[in-house]
């Protein structure tokens, strides 16, 4: 089943037919004080996402109690703010080599770089800088700057955003993680420019996962 969002009237459909099930439409809309075709399109969406089934002539009846079910709702109403880490960040007048011993030291596979005051400037990746020591450059000479893969270009999440749509950009755009950012509320020059927070990566992905899977 693909994890949808139910909205209010539909978890009290889903309520009503498990108490009362089997149940008719027109039942089930009288429990609601709501004609049987104001009801259908949510009863349909019911029925395709596996909540609730219909046999003809006896009625709606609760299917939806199983793991798989429990469980995309539980991850539908997670968010970012839930499960982010620390960001871990380099300053962008930082060399690449500093910036390849900071990635050993934190143990991450992405660094944020940010400018004065925490703003997001770039992102380096291990292929990053994995490139760019084949090259001929001088790793210590050499800003991390000009290697990274720079603003406006960077995919970023918020606290509030869903876990599902974060986890969507990382897969959508084939990338490891994401930056956690707020408008900064300093004021000056950086006011309202993206502050790093934190970050939203595939190991937070898989901390979720296995959660779930323990049933916590
Ligand atoms: P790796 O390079 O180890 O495979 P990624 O798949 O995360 O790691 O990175 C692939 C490319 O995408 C790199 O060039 C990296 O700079 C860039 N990148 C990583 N994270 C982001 C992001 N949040 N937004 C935009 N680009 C990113």
């Amino acid at each position: 089943m693909a994890a949808i969002q139910l909205t209010e009237r539909q978890k009290e459909i889903i309520l009503i037919v498990k108490e009362n099930g089997p149940i008719t439409g027109e039942n089930v809309a009288q429990h609601l004080n709501l004609s049987r075709a104001a009801l259908r399109a949510d009863l349909t969406i019911l029925v395709m996402a596996g909540l609730i089934d219909a046999k003809p002539r006896v009625g709606y009846f609760y299917v939806g109690d199983n793991s798989r079910t429990i469980i995309s709702e539980k991850v539908m109403e997670m968010k970012v703010k839930d499960c982010k880490s620390r960001p871990i960040v380099e300053r962008e007048e930082a060399s690449v080599y500093d910036t390849i011993v900071k990635m050993f030291i934190s143990d991450v596979g992405t660094l944020f770089i940010v400018s004065q005051g925490g703003i997001l400037q770039g992102v380096v990746s291990r292929k990053d800088l994995l490139k760019v020591t084949l090259g001929q450059g001088d790793l210590q000479s050499m800003p991390v700057n000009v290697i990274m893969t720079r603003m406006p270009n960077i995919i970023t999440t918020t606290l509030d955003e869903s876990i599902y749509e974060a986890t969507k950009k990382i897969i959508e755009h084939q990338i490891d993680g994401l930056p956690v950012v707020r408008p900064c509320e300093a004021e000056g020059p950086n006011f309202g420019l993206p502050e790093v927070i934190g970050r939203f990566t595939k190991t937070n992905i898989t901390r979720i996962f296995l959660e779930l899977l323990e049933g916590d």
